[in-house]
């Protein structure tokens, strides 16, 4: 979670592991939009093409990155984490799903440290976060980026500014900081759009933009919560897309979402929570409620 990626270093890690051959269900093409038919068929070619051989995303060989033990959260007497355990491999991907209210968010706001949990513990890199103290907290969000269904990009300043400021906070030299966000943007699809302001760029823009932003650090865990919440279906599929490319670069991707044909699509490991519980963990899932 420590080392600073050099200037000539890509802020993605390059890869380890592989997909076999995977596929999107016929199931959910043939009741997606046209469009959305269009994007998730190009997913899935995207997936076949994939030729490694299969290495599942839930496998013992993978060192744990993330461990929730026992984890709780009260909000004004209301339970919204009740006793969360949770193993998390590195570079994995996943999905966390459920209904509204059911402690989604909660659990990502524990995980960013946005707040510590009421009991129980979160295990990082080997490191309980809920004990670190409040001068570490910067360094360590540097390391788990996050992304928003409201994208939160900073109104008055360019796509170029928006990922190059999280920098700027952090005392990177000038020259780096260039070279990292030309980098980012560049992975993200949006260096013709650098000079932009947010109120200028789609939805589906804005969002690469605040992945750029999310990802300029070199964290070595995506957060993504409801990133597609706001976006219609090209758009939505394109961010996953992204998603699933930065996940293949070595980054562990965790997507919140209530949106049944994407986790349907992506077949990757699902936990599904409802009122707080963890009620179900997939190694391959698909959306049970
Ligand atoms: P999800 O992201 O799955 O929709 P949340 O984690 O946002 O769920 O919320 C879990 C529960 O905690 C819900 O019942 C919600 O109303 C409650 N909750 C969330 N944030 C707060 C808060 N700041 N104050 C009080 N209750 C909250
Ligand atoms: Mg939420």
């Amino acid at each position: 979670m420590n080392s600073e990626p050099k200037p000539s270093e890509s802020p993605v890690p390059v890869a380890e592991p592989a997909e076999g051959q995977e596929s999107l269900p016929a199931k959910v093409l043939a009741t997606a939009t046209k469009p959305l038919r269009r994007a998730a068929t190009k997913l899935g070619g995207a997936l076949r093409r994939e030729t490694k051989p299969k290495v599942d995303d839930v496998t013992p060989s993978r060192p744990v990155l993330v461990e929730f033990k026992d984890v709780c959260k009260v909000y004004d007497g209301h339970q919204a984490l009740d006793h969360v355990s949770l193993k998390l491999y590195k570079g994995e991907f996943l999905s966390v799903v459920g209904p509204s209210g059911a402690g989604k968010s909660t659990l990502i706001k524990c995980l960013t440290l946005q707040f510590r949990p009421d009991a129980g513990r979160i295990v990082v890199a080997g490191r309980d976060i809920t004990l670190l103290r409040n001068w570490e907290l910067p360094y360590y969000r540097r390391k788990v980026g996050i992304v928003f269904q409201d994208f939160k990009l900073l109104p008055s300043k360019t796509v170029w500014e928006n990922v190059a400021f999280a920098l700027e906070v952090s005392d990177v030299p000038r020259r780096e900081i260039r070279d990292r966000v030309g980098i980012m943007l560049e992975t993200v699809g949006m260096t013709t759009k650098r000079d932009n302001f947010p109120h200028e760029l789609s939805g589906g823009e804005q969002q690469r933009v605040a992945i750029a932003r999310a990802l300029v650090h070199d964290p070595k865990i995506l957060i993504a919560d409801e990133p597609t919440g706001n976006l219609d279906p090209v758009n939505t599929w394109e961010i996953i897309e992204l998603l699933y490319k930065i996940n293949k670069s070595g980054t562990m991707v965790i997507l919140a979402t209530h949106d049944r044909e994407i986790v349907d699509a992506l077949k990757k490991r699902v936990i599904t929570m409802r009122e707080g519980k963890v009620v179900a963990d997939q190694e391959k899932g698909t959306y049970l409620v």
